[in-house]
């Protein structure tokens, strides 16, 4: 299969889309078209062996197709539950935060490390490929985790000073060998004009093959539209009716995901995106307007997204407004309402969840809990909330047990650099990595 930028303006196959992560002219690359499956036919029950038969047709035709199977076993080797939650709500949940870094995203960081290392081997790279990445905190550690060890990769985390959680910065920073984390002394935007002057920096990228991992790389979509269909179809099997998805949604990446795991005929009804006061898209939807914005900070950190790039994406795949309006709905959660929710599940159905996933059992409760719908939702889990520690157990007056994944890392020893928002600091360190 081709890879389009969505200007229409680069192609590429799908070791280049990965490699590159972003198209020269600076646009997401798209595949050419979404392969269409019956849900009958797809066999297996893991998200391993789904995956395999949902993403080969991305694979075939390219010097991976191959790989695709080894790829999908060693990147998604650990556990996605789906579970059916109460009889008094029609929920079921989807946890996706049973990997090293106890959030969905490393689902996706682990698949595109495992693809780009191969990536970079088909390609017969000799040096190192360096990877920068500016985190304000989830997807740093993530990528970390994932690429920790993968011998054609080096990467270098960049966070900001004093605005990482404790527990964040941990895994930011237990690293060592083919990893290194810079604490910043600047904010995020610092860290991402600091990364993006590199990727500017001629002479530099003569000296050294610079790439990205971050949530635009449609290395790390494939995996999450693999999960989706997978629950979809092991809804299917027991339930015999289409799933609906509530998803907590920030840069998008996740429930573009689900979106075209619907388009590839997995059984799939209504995808609805929870929000926090970020509000672009559910104000969008009712107006009409994309307005993006500057992000505003929330209880669900990791969803402050005032402009999620894969709207870029989405629009693109769906150009009328009223078929993405037909398509998808969105609301908005407060922090006000996030916390009574947390307060909630607690207290009436002993359950612990993250800011991030009360979002999206809220927008549940608010607007699709209604006594004569016969409508079915899953729910993803996104995070485990004892990654928001700090936020959750206030509100639950009890002490969260760590899981056991996490507690791994946490008794890990940390080190990291100091490195000041001067682009010439940065390029020291590439250049003297050892
Ligand atoms: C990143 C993140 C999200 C948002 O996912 P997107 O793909 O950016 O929409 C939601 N929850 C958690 C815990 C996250 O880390």
């Amino acid at each position: 299969m081709d890879f389009y930028s969505t200007s229409g303006k680069y192609k590429t196959n799908l070791i280049g889309a990965i490699s590159e992560g972003l198209a020269p002219d600076g646009c997401l690359y798209i595949p050419e078209f979404l392969p269409r499956f019956n849900p009958d036919d797809i066999e297996g029950t893991s998200v391993s062996e789904i995956a395999n038969q949902i993403l080969y047709p991305f694979f075939k035709d390219s010097e991976l197709d191959l790989d695709l199977e080894n790829i999908c076993q060693e990147s998604l080797n650990f556990p996605i539950h789906y579970t059916d939650l109460d009889d008094l709500r029609n929920i079921s949940v989807l946890e996706l935060f049973h990997g090293p870094t106890a959030a969905f995203k490393d689902v996706g960081a682990r698949f595109l490390a495992s693809t780009m290392d191969r990536c970079f081997e088909k390609k017969g790279i000799l040096d190192p490929v360096t990877i920068l990445v500016a985190t304000s905190g989830d997807t740093g550690g993530a990528v970390a985790a994932a690429f920790h060890n993968k011998k054609h990769i080096r990467v270098m985390i960049l966070f900001p000073k004093n605005q990482v959680s404790p527990r964040q910065k941990h895994q930011l920073t237990c690293w060592k060998n083919n990893v290194k984390s810079f604490e910043v002394d600047g904010s995020f935007d610092d860290c991402q004009f600091l990364v993006k002057s590199a990727f500017g920096d001629k002479e530099l990228n003569k000296r050294h093959t610079l790439s990205a991992a971050n949530s635009i790389n449609i290395g790390r979509l494939l995996p999450q539209a693999a999960y989706h269909a997978a629950a979809s179809i092991w809804h299917w099997r027991m339930k015999k009716v289409p799933a609906n998805f509530i998803i907590p949604t920030g840069n998008l990446g996740n429930a573009l995901g689900c979106i075209w795991a619907k388009y590839m005929g997995m059984p799939i009804g209504k995808i609805v995106l929870a929000v926090n006061s970020n509000q672009s898209i559910p104000d969008y939807l009712s107006t009409g307007n994309w307005l993006p914005r500057k992000s505003i900070n929330t209880l669900a950190s990791a969803m402050d997204v005032g402009n999620p790039s894969n709207m870029e994406r989405l629009r693109f795949l769906m150009p009328d407004f009223n078929d993405l309006r037909e398509a998808i709905q969105s609301f908005s959660i407060s922090d006000k309402k996030i916390k009574e929710q947390i307060k909630k599940e607690f207290s009436e159905n002993k359950i612990i969840i993250c800011p991030h996933t009360a979002t999206a059992f809220s927008t549940y409760d608010h607007f699709f809990n209604t006594k004569d719908s016969e409508d079915r939702f899953i729910i993803d889990a996104t995070a485990h909330a004892a990654k928001f520690n700090n936020i959750v157990e206030p509100i639950i007056g009890k002490k969260i047990d760590i899981p056991k994944e996490l507690k791994k890392l946490l008794e890990r020893d940390t080190s990291y650099f100091p490195l000041s928002v001067n682009l010439k600091d940065l390029v020291n360190y590439i250049d003297d990595w050892d």
